[in-house]
């Protein structure tokens, strides 16, 4: 198996080539497809798997196809400031041939720089919940026009005390998207939420 039988775009592959990748993790390759196919995704995955590419390279892919205009079309939400600007040097090295942007928001820091960049047009946002909603409350942020909705780490987020800015998040998203969900463990609470936020999904477990 490699990225080419992924059906994945020259411009993403030639991404992956310069990254050094060959071949696609487990979770690539189970998530590439069911992502690509339009389907909400239940993830069961941990830091470490590859995970972040695994939803990444399709969201790059489907909004490669679709329009370019800089309004958000997808929200990565990411329960820590570190996790957040890892997922942005991903979103950075696979983007590079695509014209796609992204830009990463997180709380502690000013944001000045984060409204700027906002302000620059963005497709892609990596976010951590109390960041993201005090630039939605100040009207910096419309997630109006947003496609894919990737919750990551959500077991994390529960444990971190983020539900309640979760469930305000989404009661902002537009009724259809395509959800991908994320934790690495599966405790009924977290399925319980998986199954409030997810329609028809697909299991990958790895
Ligand atoms: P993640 O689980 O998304 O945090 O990724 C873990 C690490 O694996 C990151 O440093 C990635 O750059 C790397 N990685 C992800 N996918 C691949 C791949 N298919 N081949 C080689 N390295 C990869």
């Amino acid at each position: 198996m490699n990225f080419e039988n992924l059906n994945l775009i020259e411009p993403l592959l030639k991404a992956l080539q310069q990254e050094g990748y060959t071949t696609p993790t487990p979770i690539q390759e189970q998530a590439i497809p069911i992502v690509l196919r339009g389907k909400d995704l239940l993830g069961c995955a941990q830091t470490g798997t590859g995970k972040t590419a695994a939803f990444s390279l399709p969201i790059l892919q489907k909004l490669y196809k679709t329009d370019q205009k800089k309004n958000i079309k997808a929200l990565i939400l990411t329960p820590t400031r570190e996790l957040a600007i890892q997922i942005g040097e991903c979103f950075e090295a696979y983007e590079r041939y695509t014209g796609i942007k992204h830009t990463v928001i997180f709380g502690g820091v000013n944001q000045k720089s984060q409204t700027d960049a906002l302000r620059g047009g963005v497709q892609i946002l990596i976010a951590t919940p109390g960041r993201l909603l005090d630039l939605i409350d100040q009207n910096y942020i419309s997630l109006k026009s947003l496609d894919f909705f990737v919750l990551d780490e959500a077991d994390r987020m529960l444990d971190m005390g983020f539900i309640h800015d979760i469930k305000r998040i989404l009661k902002l998203l537009p009724v259809r998207h395509q959800t991908l969900f994320f934790s690495a463990t599966m405790p009924p609470e977290i399925e319980k939420l998986a199954n409030s936020m997810l329609t028809n999904p697909e299991k990958v477990e790895v």
